[in-house]
């Protein structure tokens, strides 16, 4: 056991040093008493299960990038492989823990996870401070606000947070001195381990196009905010989603490891925009960053917000099972070239535009093939970089039209969607290599190319690339009326539970 007690600092979504109080408060306490100063990280064996090879290799490229950022202060990352509840009791007495710092994140896991912790460090008089800092805004105080109800709609989220003043960010760069160094801080058994060490990676981990990492994240901001035109025009319906070069930031992963700090980006596009013509919420690029903010508000106030049933603000819907054609759309072979080449840049890359996760949510849910977004979600959560537990179900309950959005009977076409960006295919041809000597003609719809054509390309349909599982045309006309049927129940089911007055 360690002679001199410890402060704990937990790091989990807040993989940086900037903007980072709770950090902050655990140096500064450390530093006061003299005691030794433990930055941790837990490997949880149960998410990295969960976690598609592409986000393992961010999130251990950003423990990296955190472990030598936090040496060039004097410090290190002390990595175990476990779950938090497990290793923590014994950490707390080994490490005599004296002060725990850690940030605030809604997930109901790591709530529940806190839950368990706290309870255990009460009673060996530890010393528990959590900063909010992974929002913008703090989610319950805007709930709070509402007078405890969820904001339904965008408009009235940016009303309740209009008047709210977002305090600068903090940085951390002082140098941490030798006292707060504990005897093991060199040893091995602590280390970022390798991608190998945890996971199976197969032959077919593809080439890194977006490394993890604060460093990089800071990078990234940096290049765009020095293109203060760009910033100030953007407007997200007119991004492609179908461009070979993404078209937004993808700042995404980097704020969802908590690599980058939604209130510096905050700030940046604040400094940004001052002074300029720019454009507005919802489509700006600020506007992004509050879609972020509602959806977080959203799921702190709402039970069950990442499932169907028992979510009071999701529609009931009675979904479909088919589990080869859940297959085919996870793994890109639906026959929809569009749709196929969208899964398949996910699987590789582990990040895909917007509008093309509109287009094959929409697909799997209440367009094509009428499968639960739950089980989409969970697909997501497998190969996204930027997976986050809120804006995940929010966005795949808004585009199943089960919450927030109710237009049901919009059904984006497989066909002519991303044809209005990349007439040509590009994108197609780049990620369903098959299908690369197509005539433009027919590279959305290759089923209806003649035979010769079909040879020539070197593909005929049904041999070298699937057939359609579903045709569009006539199923989504079907399944428009069944979500008007859903719909009907829904409102019959809230007009029996209301009390008659
Ligand atoms: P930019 O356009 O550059 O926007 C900047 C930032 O604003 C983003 O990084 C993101 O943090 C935030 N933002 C942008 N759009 C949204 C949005 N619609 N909702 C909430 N925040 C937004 N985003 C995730 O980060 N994690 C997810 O798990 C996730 N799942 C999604 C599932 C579906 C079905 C859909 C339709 C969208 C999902 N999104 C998710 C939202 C959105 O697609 C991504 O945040 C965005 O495409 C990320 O790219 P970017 O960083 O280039 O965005």
């Amino acid at each position: 056991a360690s002679k001199v007690p410890s402060v704990v600092h937990w790091f989990r979504l807040d993989l940086r040093l900037h903007d980072n109080l709770a950090f902050r408060n655990a140096i500064n306490e450390a530093e006061n008493r003299k005691h030794v100063l433990r930055p941790i990280y837990f490997l949880n064996p149960e998410k990295i299960n969960n976690s598609g090879i592409n986000r393992l290799r961010f999130l251990l490229q950003s423990l990296q990038d955190l472990d030598d950022n936090l040496r060039k202060l004097n410090t290190r990352l002390y990595v175990f492989k476990g779950k938090a509840v497990d290793c923590l009791p014994n950490l707390f007495k080994q490490w005599q823990v004296k002060f725990l710092t850690s940030q605030v994140d809604i997930d109901p896991e790591i709530v529940e996870q806190d839950e368990a912790i706290e309870k255990i460090a009460e009673k060996l008089d530890i010393f528990i401070v959590k900063r909010v800092q992974h929002t913008v805004y703090d989610c319950n105080a805007v709930l709070r606000k509402n007078n405890g109800s969820v904001p339904m709609t965008y408009q009235k989220f940016l009303s309740l947070v209009q008047d709210i003043q977002v305090k600068e960010v903090i940085e951390i760069n002082k140098q941490i001195s030798d006292c707060c160094k504990a005897l093991d801080f060199d040893c091995k058994d602590f280390d970022v381990p390798s991608l190998d060490e945890i996971a199976i990676v197969g032959s077919n981990l593809s080439e890194c196009k977006y490394p993890g990492g604060e460093t990089e994240a800071l990078k990234r901001l940096d290049m765009y905010m020095s293109r203060k035109e760009w910033v100030c025009k953007f407007e997200k319906p007119n991004s492609s989603p179908n461009s070979i070069e993404p078209s937004t930031t993808v700042l995404s992963p980097y704020l969802s490891h908590g690599c980058l700090s939604s209130k510096l980006f905050y700030h940046r596009l604040k400094q940004v925009e001052n002074g300029r013509p720019h454009t507005m919420p919802p489509v700006s690029l600020l506007g992004q960053l509050m879609w972020r903010e509602f959806y977080y508000t959203a799921g702190a106030g709402t039970e069950n917000f990442d499932k169907m049933i028992g979510n009071k603000i999701c529609t009931q819907i009675p979904w479909g099972k088919n589990p080869e054609h859940l297959k085919a759309w996870a793994e890109g072979i639906t026959g929809y070239p569009f749709v196929d080449a969208i899964m398949r840049q996910l699987k590789q890359e582990g990040w895909i535009h917007h509008l093309a996760r509109h287009m094959v949510a929409c697909f799997l849910t209440r367009g094509d093939l009428w499968i639960s977004w739950e089980e989409g979600a969970k697909v997501f959560e497998n190969y996204l970089l930027d997976y986050d537990w809120s804006l995940n179900a929010g966005n795949w309950m808004w585009l199943s039209a089960s919450a927030f959005f109710y237009k049901y009977f919009r059904v984006y076409s497989p066909i002519a969607f991303g044809k209005k960006t990349d007439k040509d295919g590009l994108y197609i041809r780049k990620y369903v290599p098959e299908l690369k000597k197509y005539p433009s003609e027919y590279i959305y719809e290759p089923w209806k190319a003649p035979k010769s054509i079909q040879t020539t390309a070197g593909c005929v349909i049904g041999v070298g690339y699937p057939k359609r599982i579903v045709e569009h045309d006539k199923i989504h006309k079907e399944n428009i009326q069944k979500m008007s049927l859903a719909y009907k129940v829904n409102k019959e089911r809230k007009a029996m539970k209301r009390p008659r007055s």
